[in-house]
């Protein structure tokens, strides 16, 4: 049989949904197309999502196409659920990301483009919203070409677009833009046709199918899913183009987990991918490396808009994982192997304390919390050492009010959330060392170590260096050392410590006494008392950010902008609309969308993504500022 992993991507309310429901109805798994609006959808399943009409969680769904199987995954759009984005992507055979023919390319689109091209995965494109008043087809190519890729491939045409009647005709494969852009973009196809050699359209398509396979090519169809127009063709090219013949990867077991989550009925479900070999029901199978087996007690398939259950995952298919208490989401099961690697994943700017309201109790907070972490381990729960806060990382407000949301309606919690914090970074400016001995007073730990912490290029991350041979301390002490060293760095001084590397130099060790528990606690004191000697240098998020307004709010707009400390790198005058390019710190403009929407009567839209971390100006304490 043949398989299509298959996601859905796009910017927000671009119509991932709407289109995930065309392909179901049009495969015959679905009788009826729902609707986002209507919270009728089978992948906005929430409540939450279906009463926002927005997708939070990335949904898996599974149909049938000619002889093909396909398992799709609608993801969010919305910043804010970046990660559960990357976490599925590992998983993907090939994407259809989705631009709206009304908006073109959104900065989400973008990221999501860069991440996709990092990770060599495929796309299709998808302009969707072809019946919306004021759609131009060249103005959204023309934003491809300029904002994604020079390589696009039209596939379509459209009559009658900005209306209810828009419709889609194919392209001639013979001549004309769909045929020059295939020939130009294979140097060997380019010579036959200079030759004056006919070129077929079997050879066109052969062409054009390896081109997308290999990221040369993103072939980009049309049309307006909440009409039902252009789904069908989308699926023949998801068939074409992506389609491989599956289980044919033998050898032994490798699958991923991409997503875990609990289901209505309590049941822990972790969503899979398998790479090579077989899943089978009550085997045991090693897991992300650890001692203890996981033992499979429940496993499901997808098939044809639902769940099923099933004795075998095979290799190239998707499955469920059914109540093992221990797989995290990123875990590996079987052999690990090496997953496309991208851009490092985007990491959490801010971060949220939370308080059980007096009836909830903080146990109940925390086991909710706890297990949210586990869906979504990016979260990252802590509690202060001494004020005890408890305290989640995060991407923006939206998460902050589905976090609430979801912690009063699954789990019955009610908490109150402080204002977002932004999560400011230091690194020191010097070397500085530091060391505590055995004997040191107020050492309580049976170890000595002194460090060296020194500051590394930006962006090099942190790292750690043993100068302390193997012979004087054996390898799972140092190994304790190392660990509590980067706690130590994450720690800091309340801020995460970044671009640095601590280096091991010496220490103290009484053969009868010292375990490596010791030296684990040891090092991050060690960390912290050099870091107090040192001067850091304090870094904060900066965005890069998109605004647009209508020309009559022009003069409100700029001063706003200016007063968030923005740097402006262009302002361009459109027909009814200004629109601003710039960078500026996360932590001013935390609330400026929610702020250009009242001052423009709802009008004016900021978006922005996270461009690097930056050293806060002098004149500016950057006390963390709070909305
Ligand atoms: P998502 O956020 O990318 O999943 O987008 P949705 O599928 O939720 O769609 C966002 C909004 O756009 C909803 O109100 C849809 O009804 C609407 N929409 C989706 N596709 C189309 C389309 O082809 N034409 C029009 N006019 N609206 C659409
Ligand atoms: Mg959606």
């Amino acid at each position: 049989m043949k398989i299509v992993n298959l996601g859905i991507l796009a910017h927000v309310d671009a119509g991932k949904t709407t289109v995930t429901e065309g392909l179901l109805v049009h495969s015959g798994a679905k009788k009826r197309m729902g609707r986002v609006d209507d919270g009728t959808t089978t992948t906005d399943s929430l409540s939450l999502e279906r009463r926002r009409g927005m997708t939070i969680r990335a949904a898996t769904v599974s149909f049938s196409w000619r002889d093909t199987k396909i398992n799709l995954i609608d993801t969010p759009g919305h910043m804010d659920f970046i990660a559960e984005v990357e976490r599925s992507l590992a998983v993907l055979d090939g994407v259809i990301l989705v631009i709206s023919g009304r908006e073109g390319v959104q900065p989400q689109t973008r990221v999501i483009f860069e991440k996709l091209r990092a990770m060599h995965i495929p796309a299709i494109l998808f302009i969707n919203k072809i019946d919306r008043v004021g759609v131009s087809l060249d103005g959204v190519y023309a934003d491809i070409r300029r904002n994604l890729t020079g390589r696009v491939v039209p596939m379509q045409c459209a009559r009658d677009t900005g209306t209810r009647d828009a419709r889609v005709l194919p392209l001639a494969d013979t001549e004309g833009p769909l045929f020059d852009a295939v020939v130009e973009s294979d140097d060997a196809l380019l010579e036959r046709y200079l030759n004056g050699e006919r070129i077929s359209p079997e050879t066109i398509r052969r062409a054009l199918w390896e081109g997308t396979r290999t990221g040369a090519l993103y072939p980009a169809y049309l049309g307006a899913a909440l009409h039902d127009v252009g789904i069908a063709p989308l699926l023949d090219a998801v068939a074409d183009c992506f389609a491989w013949e599956a289980g044919d990867a033998p050898g032994p077991l490798c699958a991923y987990i991409y997503k875990v989550e609990w289901d209505e009925y309590d049941h822990k479900r972790a969503y899979l991918r398998v790479f090579s070999g077989a899943l089978r029901i009550r085997s045991q199978v090693s897991h992300a490396g650890a001692e203890e087996k996981v033992y499979v007690r429940g496993l499901m398939t997808l098939g044809d808009g639902g769940f099923g259950p099933a004795g075998t995952v095979t290799a190239g298919d998707i499955g469920v994982l059914l109540d093992a208490p221990n797989v995290r989401c990123g875990d590996f099961l079987g052999e690990a192997m090496a997953l496309p690697v991208g851009s490092p994943p985007a990491q959490p700017l801010l971060t949220v304390g939370i308080t059980p309201d007096a009836t909830a109790g903080r146990p109940a907070l925390l086991n909710a919390l706890t297990r949210m972490t586990e869906e979504d381990p990016i979260l990252r729960l802590s509690i202060h050492p001494e004020t005890e806060e408890i305290s989640l990382r995060l991407y923006g407000m939206l998460q902050r009010e589905i976090i609430q949301a979801m912690l009063l309606e699954r789990f019955g919690v009610q908490a109150s959330f402080s204002p977002l914090r932004t999560l400011y970074k230091e690194q020191p400016r010097e070397a500085v060392g530091a060391q505590i001995r055995i004997g040191t007073p107020g050492n309580q730990h049976q170890a000595g170590i002194a460090f060296t912490v020194v500051p590394t290029p930006p962006g090099s991350g942190v790292s750690y260096e043993t100068r302390v041979s193997y012979g004087d301390l054996e390898r799972s002490f140092q190994n304790a050392v190392g660990e509590g060293a980067m706690a130590g760095l994450a720690q800091g001084l309340g801020n995460e410590i970044v671009d640095a590397r601590v280096i091991f130099t010496d220490m103290d060790y009484s053969s009868v006494t010292s375990t490596p528990a010791d030296y684990r606690r040891l090092a991050p004191l060690v960390v912290r008392m050099a870091l107090e000697e040192a001067e850091l240098r304090r870094l904060e998020p900066w965005l890069r950010f998109f605004l647009t307004a209508p020309h009559e709010h022009q003069r409100k707009v700029l001063t706003a902008i200016n007063r968030v400390r923005a740097v402006l790198a262009a302002v361009e005058h459109g027909e009814t609309e200004v629109r601003i390019r710039g960078e500026a710190p996360l932590d001013t403009t935390k609330e400026f969308a929610a702020e250009l929407l009242s001052m423009t009567q709802g009008r004016g839209l900021f978006e922005a993504s996270f461009l690097e971390y930056r050293e806060v100006r002098e004149d500016r304490t950057g006390d963390a500022a709070s909305i």
